[in-house]
């Protein structure tokens, strides 16, 4: 990697020693940010169940897919604008904020209007006309590392956002490939200090990804939150057995609450509150 580019990256602004910013309330980066969903909106009922079962368990932010990345075309490529339709709807019924991931800049304008925060995808990490126009618009990115990407071609992704004006953005560690083959990906938890040390941006970790099985998921969870990520992406279905996408390594819905209490402990480790003083994580 270059690090001449890095070196060329303007320092954060001076006297700001808050990490993050504001999403709809919430502050991404003084606290702990809990983003939980269903990997892809299914349907009106299936996203209502894991809407109210987050929120109840007091997530921060729901995510859900409207627009799927798969790695067979011949796969659920997700609902699309109608995706986007009952996301908005989750919304108006619980207050959460609405993180869903944009596959393909076209699509920018019918996603802008549902999303709270654009997710950009590990396989569009180095979608630069894609950054380009996020970092023009004025809705918050969550910019997950792609699968074989370095921390410094993350850190090089975000600044093509950051370059045009938008400031709000999250950086994901989500796994990346290595030789082990036990589980998808291998989680790089060293990625939450390495990062926060060389950027002002918040560091999220998505749990769900690289394990790919949901036993896997809380100590992955447990050990990103006690290592001070700034917070957590996770995937969360009512009916795992029966989902589309993503089922195996999906927290059942019903086991939310008591999931949340202990990554909640877990963030207090890590030195993070709660995102709302004496609110939700
Ligand atoms: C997802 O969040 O469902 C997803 C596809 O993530 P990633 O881009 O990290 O594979
Ligand atoms: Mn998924």
């Amino acid at each position: 990697m270059n690090t001449t580019a890095l070196d060329q990256i303007p320092a954060g602004p001076a006297g700001n020693p808050a990490r993050g910013f504001d999403v709809a309330g919430r502050h991404v980066g003084a606290g702990f940010t809990l983003i939980a969903g269903p990997c892809t909106v299914e349907s009106r009922e299936q996203t209502e169940a894991v809407a109210d079962a987050v929120a109840a368990g007091g997530a921060s932010m729901l995510r859900g897919g409207a627009y799927k990345p798969r790695s067979s075309p011949y796969s659920f490529q997700g609902l699309g604008r109608e995706g986007l339709e009952i996301l908005a709807e989750a919304k108006r019924r619980t207050g959460l904020p609405v993180v869903t991931e944009l596959l393909d800049v076209r699509d920018l304008e019918d996603v802008a209007a549902v999303a709270d925060v654009i997710q950009v995808g590990a396989r569009n990490m180095q979608n630069y006309p894609l950054l380009t126009e996020l970092g023009r618009g004025d809705r918050a990115v969550l910019l997950k590392r792609g699968l074989a990407a370095t921390l410094d071609e993350l850190l090089l992704a975000s600044e093509y956002v950051l370059k045009e004006g938008n400031e709000r953005v999250m950086l994901c560690e989500r796994g990346i490939r290595t030789h082990e083959t036990a589980y998808r990906f291998t989680l790089d938890l060293l990625a939450v200090p390495a990062l926060q040390e060389r950027s002002s941006l918040p560091v999220l970790v998505d749990p769900s990804h690289a394990p790919g099985r949901r036993d896997w998921v809380e100590p992955m969870s447990l050990a990103a939150a006690a290592a001070g990520a700034d917070g957590i992406i996770v995937e969360v279905h009512p009916d795992p057995e029966n989902a589309i996408c993503d089922g195996p390594q999906a927290l059942a819905a019903d086991r939310f609450g008591a999931y949340a209490d202990r990554v909640r402990r877990a963030a207090a480790i890590g030195g993070r509150a709660p995102a709302i003083p004496g609110g939700p994580v």
